[in-house]
């Protein structure tokens, strides 16, 4: 993890760059995220897949962040994004009751991202899935990093009041329509880790993650997940990530 180097009283902005053992996910994760469930024999030729994904990750990701705080109403506007929002984001009930936000994009770099590019062009399907779980499980696992990151800086400034904690959340899930990440981009300017997005709000490299860090009381991120967007939800990982804060 890299250091802060912000002084008292300042906010926050910086570059980070990830270590790759703090963001290598499991084995079985990957396994799971490729549809082999956990507990279950895993072929030989699945093995040899998932080492050589790993390995093929290691040698060739870049990992690199960029995060800045922002007040209130900056992020108001950037929430707003185009105007794409649909009505009752989950986020739009969240961080008006936070106390610190800041902005993020995180990527696993250009190499690791035209390696999968170029193994599907090649049709070395089998490989560049397996490449492309890696290293989006490790995109995932750096925005948990981003969360302790901040969360050590405010505790550091002696910001962080007991019970607050530090969630993710990004444009494209919950309601928060994709093209927040317009404003986003505008305001942290990620070309600087190089990341750029385009017309269609696609990044490049593809393995990034944009959104924002919302610190808070533990409660605000308690919810009922039962919005309309939920019911077309594959993953519902808001329940693991608000299990996490109920335990901590
Ligand atoms: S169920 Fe899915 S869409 Fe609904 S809040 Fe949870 S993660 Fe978001």
């Amino acid at each position: 993890m890299a250091r802060i180097h912000s002084r008292k009283g300042y906010k926050l902005k910086q570059i980070i760059d990830f270590k790759i053992a703090e963001i290598n996910p499991d084995g079985r994760d990957v396994l799971l995220h490729q549809g082999i469930p956990k507990g279950v024999e895993v072929p030989e030729r699945i093995r040899v897949l998932l080492a050589e994904g790993v390995d093929i990750f290691r040698r060739t990701a870049q990992p690199k962040g960029v995060i800045e705080e922002v007040s209130l109403n900056q992020f108001e506007n950037t929430f707003v994004g185009e105007g794409k929002n649909i009505r009752d984001v989950i986020l739009e009930r969240i961080y008006p009751k936070s106390d610190h936000l800041a902005l993020y994009v995180l990527t696993m770099g250009e190499d690791v991202s035209s390696r999968i590019e170029k193994m599907f062009n090649e049709g070395d399907y089998a490989l560049g899935s397996m490449l492309d779980a890696v290293a989006s499980l490790a995109a995932d696992k750096a925005s948990e990093v981003f969360e302790e990151f901040y969360r050590d800086y405010l505790d550091s400034e002696e910001k962080l009041n007991p019970g607050e904690f530090v969630l993710s959340y990004s444009p494209g899930y919950c309601g928060w329509h994709i093209s927040g990440q317009k404003k986003l981009f505008d305001r942290l300017k990620p070309g600087l880790i190089g990341v750029t997005l385009n017309d269609s709000y696609l990044m490049t490299p593809l393995k990034s993650v944009s959104g924002v860090l919302v610190g808070g009381n533990k409660e605000i991120h308690i919810f009922d997940n039962n919005f309309e967007y939920c019911k077309e939800c594959k993953h519902e990982s808001c329940l693991d990530r608000m299990k996490r804060i109920q335990t901590i």
